[in-house]
């Protein structure tokens, strides 16, 4: 007899866990798909967008994935992005490099999921509660209905699994991380020695730029077309800000040098240019980010220590601005109760400094339920 699973959220994560669940025919899926369309904006601070509602945040995201990770992720990073041709050359495989796709493509694309096909039993609402009775899971959704299932995905981001009531099931507990990034300031051309982090390599479907990491931090450099003077990083950061806005600003400020910066971002043509932001990225707990947070001339030159590409007394200028929220995960050293999956709970150390949504849905494509 089939089992019955129950999918909460429709985000990245779950569409990937059910990119190999639907090759299964052991169970009968329920997917629970979230009924509120709500942006969370942060505005006195300087954290990114969030949103609840079908997708979530991950309508927002930037699309940017690095190459290396794991056994098995390159081939699971080529699907994804539907990249056929790769210069072996390359060593993508085993490179610090950050892929920028020139297209969006929608989740359906890119997992070839169809939720409404008949595979699939959509309840319109988000789960409420989740009670263990006897050897299933009970849980009641926000517009009481109820369904009793043996196994459950939960694919929620992780400030959403508070909301969640668990009756009679021990939840592990966990310590919640975000990636914050900083820009430390800027570096003259002529310094930068290794070339591969302001290079862009162009490919049909898009374009890989260099990084370095160390420890849990990574390093970015972007070219800077404007006056290094008059930087305020929220005028040229198009981190956190989704397409519209970032368009509107463009169109609004009448500025030469944003359209040239969004551009180069989006599309790898970097031109040349006599400065160049840096920019780290790191992993953090999110108890630790204060609200706004603007790091001390000192504290910049701490962040650079470690990495070979850059010395602390190469910055031109120093600025030290950041934006969080790119995502958080909760990290455990405990595991869930059996039958139960959260996706965006994950071993201790498993976040580092690199973008991660997409070592994220790898994991959640190659986790199972014990059959
Ligand atoms: C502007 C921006 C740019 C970004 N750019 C990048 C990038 O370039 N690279 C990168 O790696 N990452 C990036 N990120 C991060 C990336 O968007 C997230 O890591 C990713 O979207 C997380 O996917 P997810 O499936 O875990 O969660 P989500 O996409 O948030 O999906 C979770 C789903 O669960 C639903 N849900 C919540 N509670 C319930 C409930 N009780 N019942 C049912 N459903 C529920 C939510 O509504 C949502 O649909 C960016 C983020 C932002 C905001």
């Amino acid at each position: 007899m089939k089992k019955n699973i129950l999918i909460i959220g429709t985000g990245f994560v779950s569409y990937s866990f059910l990119k190999n669940l639907k090759k299964s025919n052991f169970y009968n899926i329920f997917l629970s798909i979230d009924d509120r369309k709500k942006l969370i904006k942060f505005k006195n601070s300087s954290q990114i967008n969030r949103f609840l509602g079908n997708f979530g945040t991950s309508n927002y995201w930037h699309s940017v994935s690095p190459t290396n990770g794991p056994k098995g992720y390159f081939n699971f990073f080529k699907n994804f992005y539907n990249i056929n041709n790769v210069n072996s050359n390359m060593n993508l495989e085993n490179s610090e490099m950050l892929f920028v796709p020139r297209k969006n493509f929608s989740l359906e694309r890119a997992f070839n999921i169809n939720v409404n096909s008949l595979n699939y039993k959509i309840i319109n609402s988000r789960a409420n509660q989740i009670s263990k009775k006897k050897n299933k899971f009970e849980i009641l959704f926000n517009d009481s209905s109820k369904i009793e299932v043996d196994n459950i995905f939960i694919g929620t981001n992780i400030l959403d699994l508070q909301s969640i009531i668990f009756k009679n099931l021990n939840i592990p507990d966990y310590v919640v991380y975000d990636h914050i990034q900083t820009h430390l300031g800027f570096v003259k051309r002529d310094q930068i020695l290794n070339n591969k982090l302001i290079k862009p390599i162009l490919s049909r479907e898009g374009y890989y730029i260099g990084y370095e990491s160390f420890n849990d931090k990574i390093l970015m450099l972007r070219p800077f077309h404007s006056n290094i003077k008059t930087f305020g990083l929220k005028k040229f950061q198009n981190f956190g800000k989704s397409k519209i806005e970032i368009i509107k600003e463009i169109i609004l400020s009448l500025s030469f040098s944003k359209l040239i910066h969004a551009f180069s971002t989006r599309y790898g043509l970097f031109f040349r240019s006599k400065y160049y932001s840096v920019f780290l990225q790191e992993r953090i707990k999110l108890k630790d980010i204060s609200i706004e947070r603007k790091l001390s001339n000192e504290d910049i030159m701490k962040k650079l220590s470690g990495f070979k590409s850059l010395r602390s007394n190469q910055l031109t200028s120093l600025t030290g601005y950041s934006v969080f929220g790119n995502h958080q995960i909760g990290e455990s050293k405990m595991s869930p109760p059996k039958g139960v999956i959260i996706a965006n709970i994950k071993s201790k150390g498993w976040l580092k400094g690199v973008h991660h949504t997409l070592l994220n849905c790898f994991d959640a494509y190659n986790n199972n339920f014990e059959t």
